[in-house]
């Protein structure tokens, strides 16, 4: 047993600089599964900014073999988490040697192997691992590294320096934090093509993947080519090296990682082919793709002094890789799309126990910082810094970044100072936004005199875990007036609300209007506006702006199923009726067709309810959402097999936007046929697909419908030699399973000889698949809360980042009634009672069950 000292919480007031500077880092890797030696050369001096001098280098689960100070061997103090060791008061050179065993590396941070391969994970702290050295993101390097190994093909940062049989030796010239170093070795083939940047560098691209999976490499790649285009012509950012390779690995605990010039991709994020790919994972690769290639500047060449900053680099990273997707395909649907995904992922954790700042000023392990908040709430938190101060200045503004912060490792109160000198507004109150937990609410207010309209605005952010007093935001409200006719009185303007109660009128209107808020989501709040089913469908019909008229029918259904729930009341007739509208217009985009014919997911419903002050019943839900779907399906039931067929795509399969489009509304409208025929046509769909796309959206609707059985069994034996694809099998089972059946299909599912618990792809399928269930994980007995529990328990020794993680599925403990509580703690305890628990579970259960 490990002590039970409390653990140690990490402060942002407590930061001090490192008091040494290194002017350079030489590795040597002599490769072994089980016994991997790596040597350290590094040339230290004293920092003449740092008040502390001691000299304390990281080190976990290394065994030192030798250390030397200007080549005098040393015997420094060892711990659990490093050493100190007397040093010279001036310029010295340290060198050491350790021992470190990657073949037994489960939480796949560090050095460890996947598939016979070795691969890399530093971020945020995995370098300490695989040497001593100074392990925060301030210290920054060049790094020449030799490795030895008979592997063909090896691996690191920056340009080729050198190979010959057996070994190869690489050069970083950028100056980086020990969290961007990566190595790789393995029996890897390349899918190769180059790039010639504006100023005229030849970049020679590679995409590494295992021998079986070189076809599913040219996606990517092009992907990779429109994203160095992008950033060239957008931000004017130009590649730095000679090389730049991306590998793919299984073994994975994020998507993927921007280590310099050598990406490293979980192999879901960047594999892909028509047969094996849905249209989903096409988009969703093009963006990490893009995302990591564009932290080559924002991340590595201006980096994080610490790792509090984190949002520095991702908030911006987000943002940025949602401009390149806006720009590529459709940028209203790319806009919903982020939004459904902060609502569903964001909200639920600024509104539970694990609220925290954009940038949080606490923590106890980092890894569990990697969050929707840091990352979505990021990026929207710079999508409105964008909208106040204009695209012009938002340019400038990011020039002066580049160009005074190149090289630099820097903090959020840098990148707002750049705001303030290139735009001089005071952005002492926006800066709430990085330092204040919450969402805040937003009311609404109308007055209508005289052809004068009125919106008055309040403001407030309920108290939570981690701050109790909440001041005033600036908030970018984007509104446009539309007349009763439905035409647009007053195109999109910008309200600029700094006070927690604030007015806006707009004069010489002829008739009441009806307004549109928060236009294009322009802030990422709650708005609290009663208004009535007609006034919604008002704007469902007639708004021009995407989102908030996608966003009426979102109301709508939202407001249907709860009144469904809560009274027992039949679906409405105004949503129905406006969602017929929507699908017969043929002038919108079928994308945009197919977001607004979804419903809102059960989690959005139990949140919402939750929000009235009812306690979610997830059964309750279920059965809501199954009877309006069974509703609109008759409803529409005439217009179905035309739409069906209008949007089937012919010809070859292209991932494109417009073509991925038809087959969302098309399967959209397949899932309601579904509920009409029994699962007919989706049989002939599952039989005859070509591509997985297709073939995906049918398995579902069979699964649905009750009659997946033989689909079940074809889809595996097609299947089982792609990991990938049967990640997908194993997830969708229990997705769609019915709330009673949930549980004992994951539980059967573990059982399943591909079930995996080492690799986290395989986990997330089966047990997140279940969080991902509502009613089948909340179920009241309790079966889905000891599912759960019981395989974090087991991965906890395993793997304690990807643990933790999973934790976050019972963020949302609190809403339910008594008999769940007590079940959902009941297992946290249990947790907690694990005997070794990681300090990255214990951190995240001990904040959830606050
Ligand atoms: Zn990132």
């Amino acid at each position: 047993m490990k002590d039970a000292a409390p653990q140690e919480t990490i402060h942002l007031s407590e930061y001090t600089p490192f008091g040494f500077l290194i002017d350079a880092v030489h590795l040597t890797f002599d490769l072994s599964p089980n016994a991997t030696r790596v040597k350290s050369r590094i040339d230290f001096r004293p920092n003449p900014d740092a008040t502390d001098s001691t000299f304390f280098l990281h080190g976990e689960k290394l065994t030192l073999i030798e250390a030397r100070i200007d080549g005098t061997p040393v015997t420094p103090d060892i711990t659990d988490t490093g050493l100190t060791c007397t040093v010279p008061d001036a310029p010295f050179t340290w060198e050491a040697e350790v021992e470190i065993d990657p073949a037994n590396n489960t939480a796949l941070e560090g050095l460890y192997m996947s598939g016979g391969m070795y691969c890399t994970q530093c971020e945020a702290e995995g370098f300490r691992k695989i040497t001593y050295y100074p392990d925060r993101p301030d210290v920054m390097a060049t790094f020449t590294v030799r490795i030895n190994s008979n592997m063909p093909v090896l691996l690191s940062n920056g340009n080729p320096a050198g190979e010959g049989d057996g070994w190869a030796e690489w050069h970083d010239p950028w100056p980086k934090p020990a969290y961007l170093f990566a190595l790789v070795a393995g029996h890897l083939v390349n899918h190769p093509d180059h790039f010639t940047t504006a100023s005229g560098r030849e970049v020679t691209l590679n995409i590494w993947v295992r021998e079986g999976d070189a076809h599913k490499c040219a996606f990517g790649m092009e992907a990779l080519k429109r994203s160095m285009t992008w950033d060239e012509e957008v931000y004017g950012r130009e590649y730095d090296l000679d090389v730049f390779n991306i590998v793919a690995v299984d073994d994975f605990n994020m998507g993927a990682m921007e280590n310099k010039g050598l990406n490293i991709f979980n192999s879901a994020a960047v594999l892909a082919s028509p047969e094996t790919a849905t249209d989903g994972n096409f988009e969703r690769i093009e963006a990490i793709i893009a995302h990591e290639y564009f932290h080559n500047w924002t991340g590595n060449r201006i980096t994080c002094r610490d790792w509090f900053q984190l949002c520095l680099k991702e908030g911006l990273t987000v943002f940025r890789d949602a401009q390149f997707t806006a720009d590529m395909r459709s940028a209203p649907v790319k806009r919903i799309g982020d939004v459904i995904d902060l609502r569903a992922r964001q909200f639920p954790e600024d509104q539970g126990p694990l609220s925290h700042p954009v940038r949080p000023d606490r923590y106890q392990e980092i890894n569990n910082f990697y969050t929707a908040t840091v990352y979505e709430k990021g990026a929207e938190v710079i999508s409105m810094l964008k909208r106040l101060v204009g695209d012009d200045a938002y340019k400038n503004a990011l020039d002066l970044y580049f160009d005074r912060h190149d090289g630099q490792a820097c903090t959020i109160e840098d990148w707002l100072q750049v705001f303030e000198d290139a735009t001089e507004r005071d952005l002492t109150q926006f800066k709430r936004w990085y330092t204040q937990s919450g969402t805040p609410h937003l009311t609404v207010a109308e007055d209508w005199a005289d052809g004068t309209y009125t919106l008055t605005f309040t403001q407030s952010t309920p108290p939570d875990a981690n701050q109790s007093d909440k001041l005033p935001q600036v908030l970018p409200i984007a509104v446009g007036l539309l007349s009763p006719n439905g035409d647009e009185t007053v195109p999109t303007t910008l309200l600029e609300m700094t006070e927690a109660t604030q007015s806006f009128t707009f004069d010489g209107l002829s008739s009441r209007p009806v307004p549109s808020i928060l236009r294009d989501f322009s802030a990422p709040v709650v708005l609290d506006r009663e208004s009535s089913a007609s006034e919604q469908a008002f704007l469902l019909a007639h708004d021009t702006d995407p989102f908030t008229r996608w966003d009426a029918g979102r109301n709508l259904a939202r407001d249907t199923l709860i009144a469904m729930v809560t009274e027992g009341a039949a679906p409405q007739g105004a949503y129905l009726d406006g969602l017929a509208a929507v699908l017969r217009d043929t002038s919108l985009d079928p994308a945009y067709r197919a977001l607004i014919l979804a419903l809102p997911s059960a989690s959005e419903l139990a949140q919402a309810l939750d929000a009235r002050g009812t306690v979610p019943d997830p059964d309750a839900i279920h059965d809501a959402q199954e009877t309006l779907r069974q509703t609109l399906a008759e409803k529409l039931q005439d217009a179905l097999p035309g739409l069906y067929a209008a949007h089937q795509v012919d010809g070859p399969y292209s991932p494109d936007a417009a073509s991925a489009g038809h087959r969302s509304l098309a399967n959209a409208v397949l899932s309601l046929i579904t509920r009409l025929d029994s699962g007919a046509q989706a049989q002939t769909q599952f039989d005859g697909a070509d591509n997985m796309t297709q073939q995906l959206a049918a398995f579902g609707c069979l699964l649905q419908a009750k009659r997946g059985e033989d689909a079940i069994a074809a889809f595996y034996d097609q299947w089982q030699a792609d990991r990938l694809v049967i990640d997908k099998w194993f997830s969708m089972q229990v997705i769609f399973a019915a709330p009673d059946a949930a549980a004992s299909t994951a539980a059967a599912l573990t059982r399943h000889p591909d079930f995996d618990v080492k690799n986290p792809n395989r986990f997330r399928a089966t047990l997140g698949g279940l969080a991902m269930n509502h009613a089948g994980f909340h179920r009241a007995d309790g079966s889905g809360y000891a599912l759960l529990a019981d395989w974090l328990i087991t991965l906890d020794d395993l793997n304690p980042q990807t643990t933790a993680r999973m934790c976050a599925a019972f963020q949302t403990w609190a809403r339910y009634d008594e008999g769940r509580k007590a079940h959902a703690r009941a297992q946290m305890e249990r947790i907690l009672a694990k005997p070794d628990l990681s300090r990255d579970t214990s951190e995240m259960i001990t904040r959830i069950l606050k």
